[in-house]
């Protein structure tokens, strides 16, 4: 899987999308991740300022960010992409379709690239949807300052699904009955005078009961 982020804060993304499991990802060239930073797509005038916003239409507080360098942007991506049928293009809206699991494993099966178009401010010209045909995605019911953590939430939740991406394929919830509730050594924390204990059951050895508990320990 290919990710193209369109973004003017490409850094934001170096310290997590580096680390731990999805670092190791991208090293085992299971997915890959492009950064499109519109303002490189602007021809720089002589102070050298490169507005990628500009006030709104109709007035209103915050800036919006112009479809131009955005589109130049997006265009740069697709000519990466061979397989046009299997691409797919979201903008990040707080009222969009609210991200899911069960998004994250259809779009490992239906698409090679994902480009993800992050807003700032006020968000991005809706032009570009209408042109891009872009779908929509909210990661909750709460506003941002921009699309970067949503891009770096599909991102995890999607290479997550692709095979071998965790260590073990059998760590993916679906496969297996998972438990919020895990705990690990030791056997019997003292803290503050008082006994913290590994539930019994899960040290019983007993598969059946196991499973039961973690099934009722949801
Ligand atoms: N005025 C806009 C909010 C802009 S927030 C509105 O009412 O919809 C700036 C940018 O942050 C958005 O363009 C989007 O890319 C991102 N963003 C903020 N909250 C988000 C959320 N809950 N889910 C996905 N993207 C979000």
């Amino acid at each position: 899987m290919r990710f193209h982020v369109i973004t003017i804060f490409p850094d934001i993304f170096d310290s997590y999308m580096n680390e731990s499991i999805i670092g190791r990802a991208k090293e085992k060239k299971l997915i890959d991740i492009k950064f499109y930073n519109p303002r490189d797509f602007i021809r720089a005038p002589k102070n050298n300022y490169r507005p990628v916003d500009d006030r709104p239409y109709g007035g209103g507080p915050g800036m919006v960010m112009r479809v131009e360098p955005l589109i130049k942007a997006i265009e740069k991506s697709l000519s990466k992409i061979k397989d046009k049928k299997r691409v797919k293009i979201i903008n990040f809206s707080p009222s969009g379709k609210k991200f899911t699991t069960e998004y994250a494993k259809n779009s490992v099966k239906k698409y090679t690239d994902i480009i993800f178009i992050c807003g700032r401010y006020e968000g991005i010209d809706a032009r570009i949807d209408k042109i891009f045909k872009t779908e929509n995605i909210s990661i909750g019911d709460y506003v941002l300052t921009g699309g970067e953590l949503p891009a770096m939430v599909l991102i995890d939740s999607i290479s997550r699904q692709i095979k071998g991406v965790l260590g073990k394929f059998e760590s993916l919830e679906e496969e297996r009955i998972s438990s919020s509730e895990v705990y690990t050594r030791p056997e019997v924390l003292k803290y503050k005078n008082k006994n913290y204990k590994v539930p019994k059951v899960l040290l019983s050895g007993n598969h059946k009961d196991i499973e039961e508990w973690k099934k009722t320990n949801k």
